[in-house]
C-alpha cells in the first residue's frame, strides 16, 4: 500500500472532526459582513451626506451631525450631539465600548464642515453628488466626508458583526475644522475633553498613492506629523505722491523689494521623518509640489493689497502697501527664529512684519506603536504590495490640537489617490474614486477589528 492509501481511512475519520471545527467557527463566519450591501449603501449615504451643504462659514453642521447620528442610531451605537456655536455649529461624539476599558480609547476624527464653492467654476453642481466614470463628485468628497462615511460604516459594521473592539472606539465628528476648529475641536477640548480623551487618534492626512510619493510604487503614507502654519503680514510705508513724478520712497516698490528678500529662504535641515520615508520607500521621493513642500520650509505670497480709492487710482502712489505670507515650517523649526530670519533678510526700517497666526508645534507622533502596526496589517491585507511608511503632510489638520494634549495621532486616508484626486480638495474639481472609497471601509474595519 502506498502512502496515499494509508491516509485515506484517516482522512475519513478526520472529516467529521473537521466539519465540527468548521461548524464551531461558523458563528464568526455568519457574522462576516455583507460587503456588497455595505459598499452599495455607503455610496448612497455619501451622496446624501454631500447634499447637506455644511459650508463653513457659517459652519452650520446641525443637519450633518444629525445625519451621522441616524446612521449610528440605526446600528445601536450610542452617540450624542454637542451644539457649540451661534450659527448651528454642532459636534457629535459616538462611543463603541471595547474589551479593555482600562485603556484610553482610539478616537476616529472627522469633520462635518466643508469649504465654500465657486459654483460657476464647477462642471457638476458641487452639492449634487454626481457619479461619473466610477467617481463621485462634490464638495467634501475628499475633505473629508468620504473618510467620515468610511469611518462610520466601519464602526457600525463592527457593531452589527457583534465584534467588541480591543479598546473603546470613540468617533468625533467636528464642526468648524475649516475655521481653525473654533467651535469644533477647540471647543470640544475645552468643554468636553473627558469625552474625547484618547491615547490614539486617526484623522485625515496621509494616503495611499502610486505616483505622488514615489513613481510607480504603491506607498501608503501614514501622517505622523504636520508642518507648522505661520501667517505673516508684511507692511511697507512710504510717501504718498502723484504718479507722474516717481519718488524713491514708493511703498509699493519697497514692498516688492522686501518680498523678494523674504521669499529667498535658506535651505532647511532635513527632517528625520522624511529620511525614514526615503529609507522605507527605497528611493528618493518623487518630484512634485507635494513632496517639495514636505521636505522644506515654504513661503507662499498669498495676498497683495495696495492703492488709493475704490476702484484704485492708477495715478496715486500710496503711502502703504501690504502682503500676507503663508509660511509652513517643518516640525521642530523655531518660529521666532524663522521670523527673525525674514526680518534680517528684509533689513529695512520702512517694512514691518506682523504675526497673524502663531503656530503650535507638538512635533510628530512616534510610529513605533501597536496602532501603527495595526494600520500596516490592515493596509497590507487589501494591498499586499504596498510600502507603509510614516510621513509628514504640508498642511494643518485637527490632529496637532490633540497631539498637544498628549495623543498619538495619525493621518490615515485608506484610499489610493493620484495627484489630481488628492489635489482636488478645496478646488472646483473635488472628487474621489468610488472603488477606493469602498476599499477604505474594509481597511478601516480590518484595522478596528484587530489588536491595537
Ligand atoms: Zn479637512
Amino acid at each position: 500500500m502506498n502512502a496515499a492509501h494509508r491516509r485515506t481511512p484517516e482522512t475519513r475519520r478526520l472529516t467529521p472532526l473537521f466539519l465540527v471545527l468548521t461548524f464551531l467557527a461558523a458563528p464568526a463566519a455568519a457574522a462576516e459582513p455583507d460587503w456588497p450591501e455595505i459598499e452599495r449603501s455607503a455610496v448612497a449615504l455619501l451622496q446624501q451626506y454631500i447634499r447637506i451643504e455644511s459650508i463653513d462659514p457659517p459652519a452650520n453642521t446641525a443637519e450633518a451631525a444629525s445625519f451621522m447620528k441616524r446612521i449610528l442610531d440605526d446600528a445601536g451605537v450610542a452617540s450624542r450631539l454637542y451644539p457649540s456655536g451661534p450659527n448651528g455649529q454642532t459636534n457629535l461624539v459616538a462611543r463603541l465600548p471595547g474589551r479593555d476599558r482600562s485603556k484610553k480609547p482610539l478616537l476616529l476624527l472627522n469633520h462635518l464642515d466643508v469649504v465654500p464653492v465657486d459654483r460657476k467654476a464647477w462642471k457638476f453642481d458641487p452639492f449634487a453628488a454626481v457619479i461619473q466614470n466610477g467617481e463621485i463628485w462634490g464638495r467634501g468628497t475628499m475633505d473629508m466626508k468620504g473618510i467620515g462615511i468610511e469611518q462610520v460604516m466601519a464602526l457600525v459594521t463592527l457593531k452589527k458583526s457583534g465584534i467588541t473592539p480591543a479598546r473603546d472606539i470613540v468617533m468625533l465628528c467636528t464642526a468648524d475644522e475649516e475655521n481653525e476648529g473654533t467651535y469644533g475641536i477647540r471647543w470640544m477640548i475645552e468643554k468636553h475633553f473627558e469625552e474625547i480623551n484618547a491615547e490614539y487618534v486617526l484623522d485625515e492626512g496621509g494616503f495611499g498613492t502610486r505616483s505622488i510619493l514615489a513613481p510607480d510604487k504603491l506607498v501608503f503614507g501614514i501622517e505622523v506629523g504636520e508642518k507648522q502654519t505661520l501667517w505673516l503680514r508684511v507692511r511697507a510705508r512710504g510717501t504718498a505722491a502723484h504718479g507722474s513724478q516717481p519718488i524713491p520712497d514708493n511703498a509699493n516698490v519697497t514692498l516688492l523689494n522686501a518680498l523678494e528678500k523674504a521669499l529667498a529662504l535658506p535651505p532647511a535641515t532635513p527632517h528625520p521623518v522624511i529620511a525614514e520615508m526615503v529609507r522605507m520607500i527605497g528611493e528618493p521621493l518623487a518630484a512634485n509640489k507635494y513632496t517639495a513642500a514636505i521636505q522644506t520650509n515654504t513661503i507662499s505670497l498669498t495676498t497683495l493689497t495696495s492703492g488709493v480709492g475704490s476702484p484704485v487710482k492708477a495715478n496715486v502712489i500710496p503711502s502703504t502697501a501690504e502682503a500676507t505670507l503663508d509660511c509652513r515650517l517643518l516640525p521642530g523649526v523655531n518660529a521666532a527664529e524663522f521670523i527673525s530670519g525674514i526680518k534680517a533678510r528684509i533689513n529695512d526700517p520702512r517694512v514691518a512684519v506682523e504675526v497673524i497666526n502663531q503656530p503650535e508645534d507638538p512635533g510628530p507622533s512616534g510610529s513605533r506603536t501597536p496602532l501603527f502596526e495595526a494600520i500596516r496589517r490592515a493596509v497590507l491585507k487589501t494591498h499586499p504590495e504596498a510600502v507603509v511608511t510614516p510621513m509628514l503632510v504640508p498642511h494643518g489638520t485637527d490632529s496637532n490640537k490633540l497631539r498637544v494634549k498628549g495623543a498619538i495621532a495619525y493621518g490615515f486616508t485608506p484610499m489610493v489617490l493620484d495627484l489630481s484626486t488628492a489635489g482636488s480638495m478645496h478646488s472646483d474639481q473635488e472628487h474621489i474614486p468610488i472603488a477606493e472609497f469602498q476599499k477604505g471601509i474594509r481597511i478601516f474595519y480590518d484595522l478596528l477589528a484587530g489588536e491595537f
